[in-house]
C-alpha cells in the first residue's frame, strides 16, 4: 500500500504559504479564519479538516487526537503569535480513526473540501478552497461496517418524560438503527425505562438538557455512556408530529398508527438529531412501530448481567447464553437472535407462532439445510441498503442488494412448500421475501463486474457491455495506455538508453525517468527532452509529445470515471426508491436464520418444545443449563437433568423453592437454568429440558448475594440489599424471581434475619414464583410455617469422609453445610481441617437445639407482624372515602341513632377495600 505523502496539492494551496511567513506571524490567515469560524459553529466536536490527502486536527483538537491515537503531534504556521499544534490522519486510515475515537467517547466534525482546488485558484492567487462540515459522527449514527459490530445492533435512542398529575412520571423511548432502519417506540414507567436502556443498551441516548440535571434521573443518566444531552428544541412536543411527518413525507403520522404525543417526541428528537448530524441527508427509517407496554419480559439491567444473556459477568460474549445458542448463518441473522433473546415476548399467541415456525424446520431436515446453505452466501442487506440511501454505499453495497435479491428469491422457492397455512410466521416471511422487484435483481446482475472495487471513486466497477458509452471511453484509455507503452520504446531507442522508463506519480504525473548516468545524455539532447526533476539515482523528464498523450489518458479515463460514477447514481437510486420492500425482506433473510438456527440448535442439543400457557404454571422436567451443559468437558461427566415446579399448589400464587446444599453442589446452576429456560421459551426458542410448561412471566429478577460478586470488584453489600429492595418492591404475581444467597455477605445472624424476613415478604405480598438458594439450612424450618414454600436440597454423598457431589435436586433439607468437607477438596492443610472438626464437634454440643428451629415457633406469622406497620398504597379511594366521612362527622351534634347510622356506613365503606394487607406491588427503588 501507499504511504500517503501530503500532497504537493495541499502544500500548493495558498493560505498555506501564508501561515508559513514569520512577518505575518500575528495575523489570521484567510484559511485559519476559515478554520476558526467552523470549528465554533461545532465546539463539541474533533473536527476533522480535509487538506489534500490529510485530515487535518488542529489547536486543542490536535492535542486530544494525537493522544488518544498516539499520532504525532507537529504544528503549523502560528496563530496570534503561537505555535499552532497539528496532527492529521490520511484519508483512507480516516475509518479506522475515527472508530477509536468514537469508541473512547469523542465525536467528530468531518469536513471536506467543497470545491477543486484548482476552482479557488481561478478567484485570485489568496483565495480559501471552500469547506463545510458535512457529517458529524457520533456513536449513535454510524453507518460503516467498519465502524460497527456486524452481529450487533447500534441503536440511538431517544428518552422523554412528561410529568402526570400524580407523583409518578412516564417516559417515553424511541430507538432506531440508521444502519438498518429499524424505528421503534414504547412508553413506560421509571422501573422499566432502566430496564428498556439495559435492553437495548443503545450506543447514544439523547435527552434533553433538563431531564438531563434533573434530581431524579440525572444521577442515572450520568452512569450510563454515550449520553447526549439536547437543547429543548430537539423536544418540542409541539413540533413533534410535524417533524416526524416531515421526515417520511406524509401528511400526518397518522397513517403509521395511533402514538401518545409523549412517544412522538422521543421519536422526534431521534430524527432531529439524524438530521442534524447527517446535514440535512435523511437515511431510510422504517415507520416507527409501537411496542406496547408490557409486550416484553421486563429484566432489568442486574438481572441481564447476572444470567449472562449476552454477556458474562467479566464481559466476555464467549460463555454467555447468546453464543451458547447462536447457531446462525449471516450477521443480519446474529443481530435479530440478540434481539430476540433480550425480548422475550409475552404472549402466548405470539409466542407459540414462533415455536411452529421453528418446528416446521425441525420436521423437515432438508429444507433446513437447504435454507441455511443458502443463507450463507446472502449479504448483509439491511446495512448496505442504508449506505446506499444516504450517498455513503460502494459498488460492494449494489453487489450485497442484487445478492440479497437472488437469496430471497430462491429461498421464496424453497419455501414454498411450508408455507400453505397463510397464517404461519413463515408464510409471511414468504410474503416479505417476494415483495420484491425481480429486474432490479436483473438489472444489478447486468452491471456490475465481477471484482468489485470498495470505492466507487475508484472505478471499474460496470461490467464490459452495460453501456456503450463507456465502453467506448474505456477503449481509447486502453489504447492511449498502449501508445504510451510504444512511446517508450521509441525514446529508448532513439536515445540508446534501454533502462529509460514513463512513469507516472501523483505529483508529476507522467514522467520519463532515466538513471542519473544517462542524464547529461538528455539534457544535451536539444530542447525535445524537457528537465523535470533530478533525484540522487535519477533524472526525470517530459516531453510535449508525453504530456499531450498524458492529457489525452486523463481525458479518457475521468470519463469513463464520470460515466461509471453516473450509473453507480442511476442505480443507487433505484435502488433507493426500493428502499421499503428491500428492507421488508432484509428483516425476513434475518427472521428466517434465526428461526432455521434455532430448529438447528434443537436438534443439536436435543432441546423440547415448551408448553406456554396463561396460568401461572411452571413446570421443567429434566431441565439443564444451556451453558454449562455445553462446556462441561467429557470426563468430568455429563451434565445432571433436574426438575423443577413453582406452579401454584392451590392455583392461587406460585411456589418458592427453598435450595439448600453444601457449596459446589450445583444450587446456582440449578436456579439460573430455569431463569433461561423460561427466557429461551418465551423468546420463541425450544429449550434444554424433557419437558416444560411455562405460565407467562411478565418480568424476571435474579440477584447473586454479595460473596459471589466480589470478582467483579464493585460489588458490596450495599448493591446486593439495594438490588433486593427493587425486587420485594417491584415483583407482582406473574414474576418470576431468582435469589442466589441473599444476605451472605454480611454477619451470620444479619444474614440469616435478612433472608429470613425475605422469603416471608416473598411469599405472603410479592406471591411470585422463586427460586431462592441459601447456604442458611435453618431457613428449611420455615416450610412449617409457610404453605408455599418447598424445600428442595442438592443431593450429596460422603464416602470415606469425602464429599461427592452429585448435582441432583431431591425435596428435603440438607442437614448441614458440608463446609469443612469442601474445604478439605479445596486443599486446605490437614492440621486445619482435623482443628476444624474439633471445633465444630464443640460448636454443635452446645447449639443442639437449633436456635432458628425454636423461633420459627415463636415469631407469629409474617404477614400478622407487619399488617399494623404496613402503609396502604396512598391510591386507595375507598379509605379516602372513609376518612372523608370521618371528618364530616360531628359527634357532638349526633343524636345516638345517627350516629349508629355513621357507624354502619363506615363499616360499609371499610368493606370496599382489599382485604390483602399488601395491595399492588408499590413502584420505586431502581438499582
Ligand atoms: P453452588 O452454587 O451450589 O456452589 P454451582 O452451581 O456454582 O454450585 O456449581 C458448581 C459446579 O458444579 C459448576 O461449575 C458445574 O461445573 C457443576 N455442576 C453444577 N450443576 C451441575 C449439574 N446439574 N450437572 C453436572 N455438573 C454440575
Ligand atoms: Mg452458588
Amino acid at each position: 500500500m501507499n504511504v500517503p505523502q501530503r500532497s504537493s496539492e495541499r502544500l500548493a494551496e495558498p493560505e498555506a504559504a501564508d501561515a508559513l511567513a514569520p512577518a505575518e506571524a500575528a495575523r489570521i490567515t484567510p484559511m485559519m479564519e476559515q478554520y476558526i469560524e467552523i470549528k465554533a459553529a461545532n465546539p463539541e466536536y474533533l473536527l476533522f479538516y480535509r487538506m489534500g490527502d490529510f485530515y487535518e486536527l488542529f489547536f486543542d483538537d490536535a492535542e486530544t487526537a494525537s493522544r488518544a491515537l498516539g499520532i504525532v503531534l507537529t504544528k503549523r504556521g502560528k496563530h496570534l503569535g503561537k505555535d499552532i499544534p497539528m496532527c492529521g490522519v490520511p484519508i483512507e486510515r480516516a475509518d479506522e480513526y475515527l472508530h477509536r475515537l468514537i469508541a473512547l467517547g469523542h465525536r467528530v466534525a468531518v469536513c471536506e473540501q467543497l470545491e477543486d482546488p484548482a476552482e479557488a485558484k481561478k478567484r485570485g492567487a489568496k483565495s480559501v478552497v471552500r469547506r463545510d462540515v458535512v457529517r458529524l459522527v457520533t456513536p449513535g449514527t454510524l453507518t460503516e461496517d467498519t465502524l460497527l459490530d456486524a452481529r450487533r445492533n447500534n441503536f440511538l435512542a431517544a428518552i422523554a418524560r412528561a410529568r402526570s398529575s400524580s407523583e409518578a412520571s412516564i417516559f417515553a423511548v424511541a430507538w432506531i438503527d440508521i444502519s438498518t432502519a429499524e424505528f421503534r417506540l414504547t412508553e413506560c414507567d421509571r422501573a422499566a425505562l432502566t430496564a428498556e436502556i439495559a435492553r437495548l443498551e443503545p450506543g447514544e441516548i439523547l435527552v434533553s438538557d433538563a431531564l438531563y440535571g434533573d434530581p431524579e434521573l440525572g444521577p442515572y443518566l450520568r452512569t450510563l455512556a454515550g449520553v447526549t444531552p439536547l437543547p429543548r428544541n430537539f423536544f418540542d412536543g409541539a413540533t413533534a408530529e410535524r417533524r416526524l411527518a416531515d421526515y417520511f413525507g406524509v401528511a400526518t403520522m397518522e397513517a403509521f398508527g395511533t402514538f401518545s404525543r409523549l412517544e412522538l417526541t422521543a421519536a422526534a428528537a431521534c430524527v432531529s438529531y439524524v438530521e442534524r448530524t447527517q446535514l440535512g441527508k435523511r437515511p431510510p427509517l422504517s415507520p416507527p412501530s409501537r411496542e406496547p407496554q408490557g409486550s416484553t419480559l421486563q429484566i432489568d439491567a442486574a438481572t441481564r448481567a447476572n444470567l449472562e444473556l449476552v454477556r458474562t459477568l467479566s464481559g466476555n460474549e464467549r460463555g454467555s447464553l447468546l453464543s451458547a445458542i447462536d447457531r446462525t448463518v449471516t450477521v443480519s441473522g446474529s443481530r435479530a437472535l440478540a434481539q430476540r433473546l433480550s425480548a422475550p415476548l409475552t404472549d402466548a399467541g405470539r409466542i407459540a407462532r414462533r415455536l411452529d415456525a421453528v418446528a416446521v424446520f425441525i420436521a423437515a431436515p432438508a429444507l433446513r439445510h437447504e435454507v441455511r446453505s443458502i443463507l450463507k452466501a446472502a449479504p448483509d442487506l439491511a446495512r448496505s441498503l442504508a449506505r446506499l440511501v444516504v450517498g455513503r454505499g460502494g459498488p460492494r453495497d449494489l453487489a450485497a442488494v442484487r445478492d440479497g435479491l437472488v437469496a430471497a428469491e430462491r429461498l421464496a422457492q424453497a419455501l414454498a412448500p411450508a408455507a400453505d397455512d397463510s397464517e404461519s410466521d413463515i408464510a409471511a416471511t414468504r410474503a416479505a421475501l417476494r415483495r420484491t422487484d425481480p429486474a432490479l435483481a436483473a438489472e444489478l446482475g447486468r452491471a456490475l463486474a465481477d471484482d468489485l472495487p470498495l470505492s466507487r471513486r475508484d472505478g471499474g466497477f460496470v461490467r464490459a457491455g452495460y453501456a456503450a458509452p463507456l465502453d467506448e471511453a474505456r477503449r481509447l484509455r486502453d489504447e492511449s495506455r498502449r501508445v504510451m507503452a510504444a512511446l517508450q520504446a521509441r525514446y529508448a531507442d532513439d536515445t540508446g538508453i534501454r533502462s529509460l522508463k514513463i512513469k507516472h506519480n501523483n505529483v508529476l504525473g507522467y514522467f520519463i525517468e532515466v538513471s542519473a548516468q544517462h542524464g547529461d545524455k538528455l539534457m544535451g539532447a536539444g530542447a525535445r527532452f524537457i528537465h523535470r526533476q533530478t533525484l540522487a539515482g535519477q533524472v526525470r523528464f517530459t516531453t510535449t509529445e508525453l504530456a499531450e498523450l498524458a492529457g489525452k489518458i486523463a481525458n479518457a479515463a475521468d470519463r469513463a470515471l464520470a460515466l461509471e460514477l453516473e450509473i453507480f447514481d442511476a442505480l443507487s437510486a433505484r435502488v433507493s426508491t426500493e428502499a421499503a420492500s428491500l428492507k421488508q425482506a432484509a428483516d425476513a433473510l434475518a427472521a428466517l436464520d434465526v428461526t432455521a438456527s434455532l430448529a438447528e440448535l434443537a436438534v443439536e442439543r436435543d432441546y423440547a418444545r415448551p408448553e406456554i400457557v396463561t396460568a401461572l404454571d411452571f413446570v421443567i422436567e429434566g431441565g439443564r443449563h444451556p451453558v454449562v451443559e455445553q462446556v462441561l468437558s467429557t470426563d468430568s461427566g455429563p451434565f445432571i437433568a433436574n426438575d423443577c415446579d413453582l406452579s401454584p399448589p392451590d392455583g392461587d400464587a406460585g411456589r418458592i423453592w427453598l435450595v439448600t446444599g453444601p457449596n459446589m453442589a450445583g444450587k446456582s446452576t440449578f436456579l439460573r437454568q430455569n431463569a433461561l429456560i423460561a427466557v429461551l421459551a418465551q423468546s420463541g426458542s425450544f429449550v434444554p429440558a424433557r419437558r416444560a410448561r411455562i405460565g407467562i412471566v411478565d418480568r424476571l429478577f435474579s440477584r447473586v448475594g454479595a460473596a459471589d460478586d466480589l470478582a467483579r470488584g464493585r460489588s458490596t453489600f450495599m448493591v446486593e440489599m439495594v438490588e433486593t429492595a427493587a425486587i420485594l418492591n417491584q415483583a407482582g404475581p406473574r414474576s418470576l424471581v431468582i435469589l442466589d444467597e441473599i444476605g451472605r455477605g454480611t454477619a451470620t445472624f444479619d444474614g440469616l434475619s435478612i433472608a429470613w424476613a425475605t422469603i416471608e415478604h416473598l411469599h405472603d405480598v410479592n406471591r411470585c414464583r422463586t427460586l431462592f438458594a441459601t447456604h442458611f439450612h435453618e431457613l428449611t424450618a420455615l416450610a412449617g410455617k409457610l404453605t408455599r414454600l418447598f424445600n428442595a436440597t442438592m443431593r450429596v454423598k460422603e464416602w470415606h469422609g469425602e464429599v461427592v457431589f452429585l448435582h441432583e435436586v431431591v425435596a428435603g433439607a440438607a442437614d448441614r453445610s458440608y463446609g469443612i468437607q469442601v474445604a478439605k477438596l479445596a486443599g486446605l492443610p490437614a492440621a486445619v481441617i482435623e482443628r476444624a472438626k474439633v471445633v465444630l464437634a464443640k460448636l454443635e454440643a452446645v447449639d443442639r437445639v437449633s436456635p432458628a428451629r425454636r423461633l420459627i415457633d415463636d415469631l407469629p406469622l409474617f404477614a400478622a407482624a407487619v399488617r399494623p406497620a404496613s402503609p396502604q398504597p396512598r391510591s386507595d379511594a375507598a379509605l379516602e372515602a372513609v376518612i372523608a366521612l370521618l371528618a364530616a362527622l360531628h359527634p357532638d351534634e349526633m343524636s345516638p341513632r345517627e350516629a349508629l347510622e355513621a357507624l354502619y356506613e363506615l363499616k360499609l365503606k371499610a368493606a370496599d377495600r382489599p382485604s390483602s394487607p399488601a395491595g399492588r406491588p408499590r413502584e420505586g427503588g431502581d438499582p
